[in-house]
């Protein structure tokens, strides 16, 4: 591997090489695999409460098709950029692969800090960009839901602004509020994936999930439904951190404490039931199964060194940057992958999606149990590729990925 800073696209894309590699998938064939087919930038000012005028920028990127609409969350973030989006559009397209749900893989978001602006602002502002990639859209073209500083309100106005044009199409975006279309489950289905492929890992390779400990980074949706499925699955979460701080205690958090004090404060910062440590030595903090739940490229290599850990589940989005998963497969640290770890998102929405078209709607316990087959199957599949291969979790979730990938787009005549 080559040293020095890769962009996030080229990370996906070192990760992909490597396991079309092993597949030998014909050359000619990687290239239109690796990259996106439509991508989508827009302007959009903002007059903001104050009276001044702001422009941002919103994308929309659709990488690969060949399997179904494309699928993807909306991200709001300051650093949102084109090389972003692509990198986590091409994520969803192997994500809704390894899962096997009929979905291409798309990705938006817009580079702006919802964390400074007001509801009002937020409103206008997501009202704006959906007209202006309303184009692009579709129940069976491409299906927006939330990513990180997105939620179900924001899914809601999505939809409401496509049905203004289109009339009333509830399948237009998921992780809607379930008032409005939404599906039992959909909220803490990706939290609840990464337990369910937790679960088996720590089978797999031989920690005892009574008892284990565990790191998260991130308290938002993924962090926050994760720490109270491990916890109610009889694991200790000893550390949790966010944007704004972190907090620690070795004898086991009270998670139900714990979010309830989110629920209030939005931090785990001021948490009393543990003792306050700075949010960037989240991962020196030695556990048996550390999850990064916040943003990308939070553990490369200056920092990897530190982590002293069982197993890696990768709730965020390409959290590891490729020198760093090197790292940790040459000391035998297995990561369970994000296109698996938290493709319990996707599923739910999949699943959101069919009951939209069908305008006829399940329980959350028949929702739930529906996801823990998928993810239990797909985790299967992965290790099974792993140990037949011999090659990480991450190169053999690729690989099951591809298989599925390119036998569409021959099976399409391409
Ligand atoms: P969210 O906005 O609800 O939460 C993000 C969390 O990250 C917050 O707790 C925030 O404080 C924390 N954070 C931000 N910057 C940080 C920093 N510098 N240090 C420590 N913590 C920091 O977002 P989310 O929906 O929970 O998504 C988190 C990650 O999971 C993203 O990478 C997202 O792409 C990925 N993901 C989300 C879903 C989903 O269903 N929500 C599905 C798949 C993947």
């Amino acid at each position: 591997m080559a040293k020095g800073k890769m962009t996030a696209f080229e990370e996906v894309n070192w990760q992909f090489d490597r396991a079309a590699e092993q597949l030998a998938i014909p050359v000619e064939y990687r290239s239109i695999l690796r990259n996106c087919y439509r991508e989508l930038k827009v302007q959009i000012t903002l007059r903001r409460d104050g009276g001044k005028l702001e422009e941002f920028f919103g994308y929309r990127v659709q990488h690969n098709g060949a399997r179904g609409p494309y699928k993807g969350g909306i991200r709001y973030h300051p650093t949102v950029d084109l090389d972003e989006v692509r990198a986590l559009a091409s994520l969803m397209t192997w994500k809704t692969a390894v899962v096997n749900v009929p979905f291409g893989g798309a990705k938006g978001g817009i580079n702006c800090d919802p964390r400074a602006m007001s509801e009002g602002e937020i409103q206008s502002l997501t009202r704006s960009f959906m007209r202006k990639i309303d184009m692009a859209l579709g129940t069976y073209r491409d299906i927006p839901a939330p990513d990180l500083n997105t939620n179900a309100k924001m899914m809601a106005w999505m939809m409401d602004e496509y049905g203004r044009k289109h009339g009333y199409t509830p399948s237009i975006v998921t992780g809607k509020p379930v008032a409005l279309g939404g599906s039992k489950g959909r909220e803490s289905a990706t939290g609840l994936g990464i337990f369910f492929v937790g679960r088996k890992a720590c089978q797999d390779y031989g920690i005892a999930l009574r008892g284990a400990k565990v790191v998260i980074q991130g308290s938002g949706n993924v962090g926050s439904w994760a720490a109270k499925y491990f916890h109610d699955g009889g694991a200790k979460v000893i550390a949790v951190a966010d944007v704004d701080g972190a907090v620690r205690n070795d004898a086991g958090l009270d998670v139900p404490s714990l979010l309830k004090h989110l629920a209030e404060k939005r931090t785990v910062a001021g948490f009393p039931g543990g003792e306050a440590f700075s949010n960037a030595k989240i991962f020196s903090v030695p556990c048996d199964i550390l999850i990064p739940a916040a943003l990308n490229g939070v553990i490369h290599e200056e920092n990897v060194g530190q982590i002293q850990t069982r197993l890696v589940l990768e709730g965020a989005n390409n959290p590891i940057d490729p020198h760093a998963d090197q790292s940790l497969f040459e000391r035998k640290i297995p990561v369970v992958p994000d296109i698996l770890a938290n493709a319990g998102g996707v599923t739910v929405s999949y699943f959101e999606w069919t009951q939209n078209l069908q305008q006829y709607y399940w329980e959350e316990a028949e929702v739930q149990q529906k996801l823990e087959g998928v993810m239990n199957r797909a985790y299967s599949e992965v290790h099974e590729m792993a140990k037949a291969r011999t090659v990480s979790l991450r190169t053999a979730a690729f690989m099951v990925a591809i298989q599925r990938v390119f036998e569409a787009v021959k099976l399409r005549g391409i």
